[in-house]
């Protein structure tokens, strides 16, 4: 892919509408191409301006409608399994399928009226759109000692960045999200090729809790030392239980932010 037409491909790009052959091509002239690494930047300095400028709006009931058709396109998108193993699963599949999907939807609309959930439902949109916008991490580090000071200046608190490298859920950096109508800080840890987004800030009295799955993520919230925190991933629950554990386990017990 030459230099024109990896310019014009960056807005696409950015908006994740490339598919992915077209993402490597491009993603392999990046890594070669100062002028659209530069170009892409301000882009996405751009569009998170205008982000943080623009007040921040629920979601339309038909953008939530639109976001969640668009999930369910992605998980249909069994047209990859070969068709010997769609005709024996197929039918009872897709029944079932249909089945768990009618109960999520009224899991969901049932719980968005105790509060909480409607904090998760946030939770996971925001994680689908870190992994949709090649937007993941603002700060791509593996060390804690460069995530934590990233957020300075940035947040009116300074979240505490565990690493989990060892015990097999690596650091890979933070980003800037908003969530409960705030700027929150979300550290992001890989799990083989599963990302967890880590959201966390104080919480002034109002407490988070509850596990809750949604379309196939699991989101689990608790507070902690005058912190809120929201782990999302569509990792296993078991798994992403285990990764919150260790959190709770090493973040120390006195207010963050000292
Ligand atoms: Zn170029």
């Amino acid at each position: 892919m030459n230099h024109d037409e990896a310019a014009k491909l960056l807005g696409p790009y950015r908006d994740g509408e490339l598919d992915l052959a077209t993402c490597l091509k491009l993603e392999e002239h990046l890594a070669g191409c100062p002028s659209c690494q530069q170009q892409l930047a301000g882009e996405q300095e751009m569009v998170d301006l205008i982000q943080s400028e623009t007040p921040r709006f629920k979601a339309s009931p038909f953008l939530k409608t639109r976001i969640e058709a668009a999930l369910r396109e992605q998980r249909s998108s069994s047209a990859t399994i070969p068709w010997w193993k769609r005709l024996s699963l197929g039918s009872t599949y897709s029944g079932l399928a249909g089945a768990a999907a009618m109960l999520v939807i009224f899991a969901v609309g049932f719980f968005s009226m105790q509060g909480i959930p409607e904090l998760a439902q946030d939770a996971v949109a925001n994680h689908v759109r870190s992994l949709q916008i090649n937007h993941l991490m603002d700060v791509v580090s593996t060390d804690q000692h460069t995530v934590k000071p990233w957020f300075a200046g940035k947040l009116d608190y300074s979240p505490q960045v565990v690493d989990l490298a060892p015990s097999g859920y690596p650091l890979i950096g933070g980003r800037l999200d908003v969530l409960d109508h705030r700027n929150v800080a979300a550290i992001i840890y890989q799990r083989r090729k599963h990302y967890i987004n880590l959201f966390i800030w104080p919480s002034n009295a109002d407490s988070v809790h509850g596990n809750f799955n949604q379309n196939g993520y699991h989101v689990l919230c608790w507070t902690k030392s005058g912190m809120n925190y929201v782990a999302v991933s569509e990792l296993g629950e078991k798994e992403l239980k285990d990764f919150v554990a260790m959190i709770q386990e090493q973040t120390i017990d006195s207010r963050p932010g000292e």
